[in-house]
């Protein structure tokens, strides 16, 4: 078995999925006490949310390639952002190390086409809906992406980073998101992406199919890892 380099922390409650899914499935697959051999950088969340807010991009990619390298440095054969926003500085990640970064969108992307899915709707942070970096990750791979209008976006973004990141999970909330997914299915989208890897911690199913990043993600990992 290979060893995971999981840059994480944003926030802990995903980080803590990542390691559950990745632990289970390893043991699921390898039997007995097997489970997974993993690094993990950890950040201060409230550090990294600062600087998304303020924009600066260039520190958190500086910020994620040190870790990257300290993972690389101390064993990781492979290196995994368990955050889809922080993927806005994925391609300075991985020129800063020799080893490949499994990249959330590639494997969404991946498994959104083996479903056979043409057109999703996008929910995640405000930088995820709204940067180029994502959506165009899944229109490279032919799919269409729609987002929730600007006021929808908000309500979101708020949702993400006041409640699911510090492991609030509220009723009116979840009803909020499930409008807006109605809405989203009414626009045409055949699937729903949860592109923020707390949002699974909320929303369980749709009347489409639902892309669980934190889970496809950690699937991937655990693929290759064991490749
Ligand atoms: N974990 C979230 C995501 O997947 C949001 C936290 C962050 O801004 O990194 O995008």
């Amino acid at each position: 078995m290979k060893t995971i380099g999981i840059i994480g922390g944003m926030s802990y409650e995903s980080t803590v999925e990542y390691y559950k899914i990745i632990n289970e499935e390893i043991n699921k697959r390898a039997g007995g006490l097997h489970s997974a051999k993993m690094l993990i950088e950890s950040y201060d969340f409230a550090e990294i949310e600062k600087l998304q807010t303020e924009g600066n991009w260039v520190k958190l990619a500086e910020i994620l390639s040190d870790s990257a390298k300290k993972l690389e440095k101390a064993g990781a054969d492979y290196i995994a952002i368990a955050t889809n926003t922080m993927h806005l500085v994925a391609d300075e990640v991985q020129k800063s190390v020799s080893i490949p970064l499994i990249h959330i969108g590639e494997s969404a992307a991946n498994y959104i086409k083996y479903k056979n899915i043409d057109t999703v709707a996008l929910l995640g942070t405000i930088y995820t809906m709204t940067k180029p970096f994502y959506k165009d990750k899944l229109k490279e791979h032919g799919i269409n992406v729609i987002v929730p209008n600007e006021n929808q976006q908000h309500i979101i973004n708020d949702i993400i980073f006041n409640e699911l990141c510090v492991g609030i999970i509220k009723e009116e909330s979840k009803q909020k998101l499930n409008s807006i997914i109605d809405d989203c299915i009414s626009q045409g989208a055949k699937a729903i992406v949860l592109g923020c890897t707390e949002l699974p911690n909320i929303i369980k199913e749709a009347k489409v199919e639902i892309v669980d990043t934190t889970k496809i993600h950690s699937l991937e990992i655990v693929k290759r890892i064991l490749e």
